[in-house]
């Protein structure tokens, strides 16, 4: 039990850089009246109430153990998805954003998809959604 707490605690602020930068994100979010809850031990920022959804480029993004989503619907529909990318960040801390960008980066001079072919996005498809590639 110590040792799983301890191993939390590490998770925490090994990530904490990145959920930083998610905070500082969401701070503004919140101010123009996004919604927060903590699910999962992550702090979920629901942008807009559930029956809005506009275009952008993401339905919902992880910084760390900040998750921010265009509303509880979807943040609730992602949430598996979104959780693996919080174990990643616990796992590759500020790391993280350099080894996502750079996959991605390797991918697309590759001629191959960025985003969809990115490994770190393969693991949350297999792990968080239960699919395939
Ligand atoms: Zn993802």
């Amino acid at each position: 039990m110590q040792a799983h707490r301890l191993r939390r605690t590490l998770g925490y602020l090994w990530a904490a850089p990145c959920s930083l930068l998610g905070l500082l994100l969401a701070l503004p979010l919140l101010l123009c009246g996004a919604r927060a809850g903590r699910q999962q031990g992550a702090l979920e920022i629901a942008l807009w109430p559930d029956d809005k959804v506009r275009r952008l480029p993401f339905a919902a993004i992880t910084f760390g153990h900040v998750i921010i989503g265009q509303n509880r619907q979807l943040l609730a529909r992602l949430r598996a998805h979104e959780q693996v990318h919080v174990r990643q960040y616990q796992r590759w801390g500020v790391l993280f954003l350099l080894a996502y960008s750079a996959a991605s980066l390797w991918l697309w001079l590759r001629g191959k998809r960025p985003y969809r072919d990115n490994p770190f996005e393969v693991e949350a498809r297999r792990l968080g959604d239960g699919q395939q590639d």
